[in-house]
């Protein structure tokens, strides 16, 4: 189908691992969710560590498999092996997606995460619920993972999308090469920027990197005039205090009343992630609980609106 993209455009891949349909969280209105994978940070809390790598991995549910050996013989890497009648996957070795193993385990307690598909077939996906987003104002909303990791499939889907009529958000750390921004941002018409700390050092042990990188690209797209929601993932007793949230009005009041500045979402700490951790043989890395009580979230939301800043609560 020509959609006035060029043909190596529209046959180039995005390497995913989900698509979620009728999302009303990220971005306005019904929207379609497209999660990019592999990311630069590695976030203690993150909720989708199969996004983090870029490579394919075996996801293994444990409680389903029945140690039957199936999957062995069958992996050309020799992935899967049995240790004392055991099951157990080699996480040192690159999975080439044959998906032989998948196939071969009749208790579906295999997944291969990570899929390419072509931008063709994502904007044929995307389409499916044009109606939806015409009655709701929604779209297509790209996340991960990081999303900008991939900049030449990110942008070849955006603008696809844009030539369809669609509407376009990504959600983004804002951790990345500032040139491949200003591409980017030409076919977003919503970002959904985190913010997760301001201070350089407490960032870096939270996520992994430094956070300057993403305070000057934020400060980029805002003066700029790209249309932006900041996003602050919340974890009781790490980033909750008074002062760290002040930290955060205090870095977004010059923008406070610029008319693409569009507040701030509050994404409280959700423990729905840490199974998965377990099926990749990954460690969750944070110990205790680090929900917020409503009567912290109300708090974390009047802090912000004392500074004049539009805020809004997300719960996914
Ligand atoms: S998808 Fe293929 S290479 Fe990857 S683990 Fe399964 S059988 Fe092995
Ligand atoms: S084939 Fe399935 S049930 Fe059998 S060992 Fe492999 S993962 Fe487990």
């Amino acid at each position: 189908m020509d959609r006035g993209l060029k043909e190596a455009q529209l046959e180039r891949s995005a390497r995913i691992f989900n698509v979620q349909k009728y999302n009303v969280h990220d971005g306005p209105g019904v929207r379609t969710l497209i999660f990019f994978k592999g990311c630069p940070l590695r976030c203690k809390w993150c909720s989708n560590p199969e996004g983090l790598r870029y490579d394919h991995q075996v996801m293994l549910k444990r409680n389903a498999c029945i140690n039957c050996g199936a999957c062995v013989p069958v992996c050309p890497k020799n992935i899967h092996y049995m240790d004392n009648g055991e099951h157990k996957v080699r996480r040192d070795i690159k999975c080439i997606n044959c998906k032989k193993c998948e196939k071969a385990c009749l208790q579906n307690a295999i997944e291969i995460v990570g899929e390419d598909k072509k931008i063709n077939e994502l904007v044929d996906i995307v389409n499916e619920d044009k109606d939806f987003y015409r009655m709701s104002g929604g779209g297509l909303t790209v996340g991960g993972g990081e999303c900008t990791n991939q900049a030449e499939s990110l942008i070849s889907l955006l603008e696809s999308a844009h030539i369809e009529g669609v509407n376009t958000a990504i959600e983004t750390c804002g951790y990345t090469d500032i040139e491949k921004l200003k591409k980017i941002r030409e076919h977003v018409d919503l970002f959904l920027f985190d913010i997760k700390q301001m201070d350089p050092v407490k960032h870096k042990e939270l996520t992994g990197v430094n956070n300057e990188v993403i305070l000057n690209n934020l400060k980029y797209l805002l003066e700029n005039g790209s249309k932006v929601r900041v996003r602050m993932p919340i974890l009781k007793g790490v980033n909750d205090s008074h002062e760290e949230i002040k930290a955060v009005s205090d870095f977004l009041e010059p923008y406070r009343f610029f008319k693409n500045f569009d507040g701030i979402d509050i994404l409280p700490y959700h423990r729905y992630g840490v199974g998965k951790y377990d099926q990749l043989d990954m460690v969750y890395p944070m110990e205790g609980d680090f929900s917020l009580s409503e009567e912290d979230l109300d708090n974390i939301e009047s802090w912000i609106k004392e500074e004049g800043i539009n805020v809004n609560l997300v719960r996914h």
